[in-house]
């Protein structure tokens, strides 16, 4: 799965909302988050992102692993 990471912080230029074929981008209070079970790594919403926020899991930097726990957090809390 892609991963919004902390480039977005803050931020949330929602460009990536409208490109998910999934709908699987979540809004929350300070960025956004991509839900790691539906999104079918397309790759539409790293490349639209101003920020370069966004990362294929596996190829994120060691300094943003984390984000791949918070992302799929925000979605396992139901
Ligand atoms: Fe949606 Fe594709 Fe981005 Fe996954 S990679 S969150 S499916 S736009």
């Amino acid at each position: 799965a892609y991963v919004i990471t902390e480039g977005c912080l803050d931020i949330m230029d929602r460009s990536c909302l409208n490109q998910c074929p999934v709908d699987c981008i979540q809004q929350g209070g300070r960025m956004l988050y991509i839900n790691p079970d539906d999104c079918i790594d397309c790759g539409a919403c790293e490349s639209v992102c101003p920020q370069g926020a966004i990362f294929f899991d596996e190829e994120l930097p060691a300094d943003r692993e984390r984000f791949r726990d918070i992302n799929a957090g925000v979605f396992a809390l139901g």
